[in-house]
């Protein structure tokens, strides 16, 4: 996507704010100042900004095979402080999920944990329901009992969306044993969120050791690269084509260099495997994949539009833990965006998919 300097500049002039708080409240805890709601406008229009990438916990459920809490910040009992980071970024809802720790457990007590945890944060969202929705919890391990799990969380729970993780206790989410989760997915419409848990199977090799916390830094989005990259060449996104999936931080390293995988196709035609229908850049902004807004800076944010399109990007924070609190004025600065883009990139496409009113 070309940047032009004029349509920057015009994108820009016809964007203001106001409320505009000041940021440094969306970090500190402590004595409770009154911070002020930074209403997003775009092009003279007060607009609905929502965060896909949030996480929360339901100490209820980890008790329940003694999950260890990672950050209080997780926690739903007081979510003054979480509305108040939410005001100061401009963020208006939050989609929350819960990243998996229970794809070990067994299926009696995956059943138990599910339960109470997905029932838990439909209570969370109903106590603020302007400022939460929830994606739904899921024991991928089992996933006949995952079906029937986010059957019962959409239909009698109401939820829109449903979480999971990069892979399940090391298996790839395209094996064919999840296609019962994923027809599920599909026949009720939800966004599924993916959120990598690292690239476990490699840290026993010392790979990912030393400094820099690569197991996160880099284990994360390698994650999610290998899971895409699997839905696409196994044939899931085929196979489900009413799949819609957004991945954490930006599609991971996927969106950087996804014309590696069609180049495979070409130069290796007899060693790829079953090609998948379409060429593999094709998934990345065809309706069925997308990706939030975690990458950083505008010309990051501008290369991973130019690979997905505007339409398939939304907002995330990754709250509690602070990569980043700017998201709202990433998307406002990113270049070659009109104002009905931005909008749906800070809110209306998220709102689209998971039914949050206008
Ligand atoms: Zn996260």
């Amino acid at each position: 996507m070309p940047i032009s300097g004029d349509l920057l500049a015009s994108a820009l002039a016809s964007i203001a704010f106001v409320g505009c708080a000041m940021t440094s409240a969306a970090s500190a805890p402590g004595p409770h100042t009154q911070t002020r709601r930074r209403e997003v406008v775009v092009n003279g229009k007060r607009i609905k900004t929502v965060d896909v990438h949030a996480h929360c916990a339901v100490p209820a459920a980890m008790a329940l095979i003694n999950q260890p809490l990672e950050a209080s910040g997780l926690l739903m009992t007081d979510t003054r402080t979480r509305i108040e980071a939410m005001d100061a970024q401009g963020i208006d809802v939050e989609a929350l999920s819960i990243n998996p720790y229970w794809y070990h457990a067994g299926r009696d007590e995956a059943a138990a944990l599910i339960k109470v945890q997905n029932e838990t944060l439909v209570e969370f969202c109903a106590a603020n329901p302007d400022r939460f929705v929830g994606f739904a919890t899921a024991a991928l391990q089992h996933p006949e009992l995952a079906a029937e799990q986010v059957d019962y969380a959409v239909k009698t729970l109401g939820f829109r969306g449903v979480g999971v993780g990069g892979s399940v206790a090391g298996v790839e989410l395209a094996d064919p044993r999840f296609h019962p989760f994923w027809a599920k997915c599909e026949e009720l419409g939800v966004l599924v969120f993916m959120h990598p848990l690292g690239t476990r199977e490699l840290e026993p090799s010392g790979r990912l050791a030393g400094s820099g916390l690569l197991t996160n830094t880099i284990g994360n989005p390698l994650e999610t690269t290998i899971a895409l990259s699997h839905l696409i060449f196994e044939g899931t996104l085929d196979h489900f084509p009413g799949l819609k999936i957004c991945a954490a931080h930006g599609g991971g390293f996927l969106p950087s260099y996804a014309h590696r995988c069609d180049a495979v196709c070409r130069t290796f035609p007899d060693r790829v495997g079953k090609l998948p229908k379409k060429p593999p850049t094709a998934y990345l902004r065809d309706g069925q994949l997308f990706f939030d807004t975690i990458v950083f800076t505008p010309e990051a944010l501008r290369h991973l539009i130019a690979e997905t399109g505007p339409g398939q990007i939304m907002i995330g924070t990754d709250y509690p833990f602070p990569w980043t609190s700017t998201e709202v004025d990433l998307v406002l600065r990113t270049p070659g965006l009109s104002d009905d883009e931005r909008i749906a990139i800070l809110g209306g496409t998220a709102a689209r998919l998971l039914g949050i009113a206008p």
